[in-house]
């Protein structure tokens, strides 16, 4: 049977401190039967974050805890990738908030930087995309990787009460409100995250049993 395919059933740490990320991949996984452990249940280590890409990102972070645990473990890493501005803040989404985890500082970055760059923001190329690299990896090394996105557009002023981080900036491409104005299930059914772990089940799906 495959490695993938194997963990129907078995035990998972998710490399994650955090209880809410927990909580989104148990319902999100729900259909591979997986027990999901959390790495600060297990007292794992966080590892730095050294890699230049989101896959990069979520590798260590997998590859860290599968070989501290000695279980299979998954990881994420996502953020907003602006196209106008070559993709930043990407792995860097989370640092422009700052330790505050100022939000409201990090849209007007995004604002201004799009207005530095094209002389105005109605003028700017002003297309986005919110991504989630998954990374599955095992003690010895093994690999697989899956990717979310969702294409979309910035917008200015930030619109909506709901969501998180960028969610009021974002408007995801066939809509006319952000993130942040969509009640929380209409916002999980197009999410990035929601979508790089339906390809991680489609590939369990898929992997035939004795492969
Ligand atoms: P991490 O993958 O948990 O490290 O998240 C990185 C950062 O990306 C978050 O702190 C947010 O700033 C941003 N981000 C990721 N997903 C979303 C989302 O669905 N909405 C808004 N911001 C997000």
């Amino acid at each position: 049977m495959s490695r993938l395919a194997a963990l129907q059933g078995g035990r998972l740490v998710l490399a994650s401190h955090n209880p809410g990320k927990l909580r989104e991949f148990r319902q999100l996984l729900a259909p591979l039967e997986v027990t999901l452990r959390g790495a600060g249940e297990l007292d794992l280590p966080e590892p730095e974050e050294t890699g230049t890409s989101f896959a990069g990102n979520a590798r260590i972070k997998a590859l860290a805890a599968a070989r501290a645990s000695g279980l299979p473990a998954l990881a994420d890493d996502s953020g907003l990738a602006a196209y106008g501005l070559d993709g930043a803040p990407g792995i860097h989404s989370a640092r422009w908030a700052g330790p505050e985890k100022d939000f409201a500082a990090a849209m007007r970055r995004l604002r201004e930087e799009l207005v530095t760059r094209f002389g105005g923001f109605e003028r700017a190329d002003r297309r986005a995309a919110f991504v989630c690299a998954l990374c599955l990896a095992w003690p010895d090394g093994e690999l697989r990787e899956f990717e979310g996105r969702v294409e979309g557009e910035i917008v200015w002023p930030p619109r909506g009460e709901g969501g998180f981080g960028y969610d009021p900036v974002f408007v995801p491409e066939g809509e006319s409100r952000s993130f942040a104005e969509m009640q929380p299930a209409e916002k999980d059914a197009l999410s990035h995250r929601a979508r790089a772990v339906a390809a991680l089940l489609a590939a369990a799906e898929a992997d035939p049993p004795g492969s």
